[in-house]
């Protein structure tokens, strides 16, 4: 059975991330974006509310939230800014690889220390010279005795400068590519751990971005959260898992960039009229509701999928490549609609425009979501369509009702059916040989 409905408890998930998004978030906004900063006192404050840290699992002293109510908080607090709801969703990124993890004890270590106190965790999984392929990862994690030292440079960290905790992926070998990933929970004040200066961005300014230096960082076997040749899996596994939030955060991001083109399209006059009353932003208008609205049910589905315990992966490529497009789509037409008061820092749509840039990028860019949907259609999706050569076509009435004995046979080079006992010596169309035609 399908339902669109959100239950009492979500309704309520919702009104209170929105509170929270309206007052706690949008009237920094652009100043932190500004001043290239992220505040402290707001993330604290999206810790104390319930916003930060939902989906820590019950068991551990969490709310044990879903994805779908992730998603839905997630979209409120993008639509104030993106910035922020990348650093106070940082936290659930970097808490999924322990959620999904195997090692029991690291779980019952880190998570009622996150639930129970104002902690971040960051998650690392690039580098300087890797984003997309994962299975690339340099920096060195070697055995020494049952610890491990981690040598190497992970790099574009949210929060990695702020984060108490850190979820780093690196290989025992890496010419032994996927095979050699492993992960480990790293904290930020152990010996060899240094952080690089903020990295300046074109957008989501409010959120931490930096590299982290790990110097012979040893981790004792407690801290593992996947060994050798689990690593990339776990990596993959939770991006199939936080993917929909960036969709999330895209359908937030688009959703205020409609608001407000739709506000200023009411009130902005040009030759006599609303411009609202313009066919031309009316349609605009209306292909920005419409996205909205279709990238908010592929999230929602994504979401779904994966709190039924079924593999969110190509739901969440689907949701995410479609959101994140439509993101900056939508708030480049917000922008026409402002037109030149839009390009200005005076109005909200050329923040929102370079915050959605980013979500086409990181976990994932568009092109890797591509490549994991056309992987898919071209690969483990099942047709129901027969294959083209087996396909039983009449081309006309009279061979509807074919004659007992009758035999229709289909080219397989021009696709040409010929009707009778045996394959024609030839193809009429293509001149191929008998040996073309394949019994349909
Ligand atoms: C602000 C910000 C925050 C980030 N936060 C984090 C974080 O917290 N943790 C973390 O681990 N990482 C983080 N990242 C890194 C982010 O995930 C990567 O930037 C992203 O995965 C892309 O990697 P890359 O930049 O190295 O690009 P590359 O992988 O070098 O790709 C370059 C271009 O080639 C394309 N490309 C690559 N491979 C293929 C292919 N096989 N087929 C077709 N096209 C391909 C890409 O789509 C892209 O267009 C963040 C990045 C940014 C900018």
């Amino acid at each position: 059975m399908l339902g669109f409905q959100l239950t009492p408890e979500q309704v309520e998930i919702q009104k209170k991330a929105r509170e929270f998004a309206l007052k706690e978030i949008l009237p920094v906004a652009w100043y932190y974006d500004a001043v290239d900063d992220t505040p402290m006192a707001v993330l604290r404050k999206a810790w104390e509310s319930g916003v930060m840290n939902a989906d820590i699992p019950k068991e551990y002293g969490g709310r044990g939230l879903g994805l779908v109510d992730s998603v839905i908080i997630t979209e409120e607090l993008a639509a104030a800014c993106a910035g922020l709801a990348t650093s106070i969703f940082d936290n659930s990124l970097g808490m999924e690889p322990l959620r999904l993890s195997t090692n029991v004890d690291l779980k019952k270590k880190y998570f009622p220390d996150l639930a129970r106190n104002f902690k971040l965790i960051c998650f690392a999984t690039s580098e300087p010279t890797m984003g997309s392929d994962v299975s690339g990862i340099r920096c060195l994690a070697q055995r020494d005795g049952e610890d491990y030292i981690l040598n190497g440079t992970k790099y574009w960290i949210t929060n990695g400068g702020l984060a108490d905790y850190m979820s780093i992926f690196a290989t025992v070998a890496p010419e032994k590519k996927h095979e050699g990933i492993c992960a480990f929970i790293v904290e930020k004040n152990w010996k060899g751990v240094s952080i690089g200066r903020r990295i300046p961005k074109l957008g989501q300014r409010g959120s931490n971005t930096v590299g982290i230096r790990l110097t012979d960082v040893r981790v004792p076997k407690e801290n593992v959260l996947a060994p050798p040749g689990e690593g990339f899996v776990l990596a993959m596994k939770t991006f199939a898992r936080t993917r929909p939030s960036i969709g999330a955060f895209a359908v937030g991001a688009a959703r205020s960039a409609m608001e407000f083109a739709i506000d200023y399209a009411k009130r902005r006059r040009a030759f006599g009229s609303k411009i609202a009353d313009f066919q031309a932003i009316q349609h605009k208008i209306a292909d920005m509701y419409q996205k909205v609205e279709t990238a908010r049910l592929l999230v929602w589905k994504a979401a779904w999928e994966a709190d039924q315990g079924m593999d969110p992966t190509i739901a969440a490529s689907v949701s995410t490549r479609y959101a994140t497009e439509i993101a900056f789509d939508i708030a480049s037409e917000a922008l026409q609609i402002f037109a030149g008061y839009g390009y200005t820092r005076m109005f909200p749509i050329e923040k929102i425009l370079r915050d959605c840039r980013l979500f086409r990028i990181y976990e994932g860019t568009s092109e890797v979501q591509r490549l994991i949907l056309s992987g898919y259609a071209l690969g483990a999706y099942t047709p129901v369509m027969p294959a083209l050569e087996d396909l039983p076509v009449h081309l006309d009435k009279d061979t509807i009702h074919l004659e007992p004995g009758t035999t229709a046979w289909r080219c397989r080079i021009c696709g040409h059916v010929h009707y009778g006992v045996e394959a024609p010596e030839e193809c009429p169309y293509c001149f191929f040989p008998k040996s073309a035609f394949k019994k349909v």
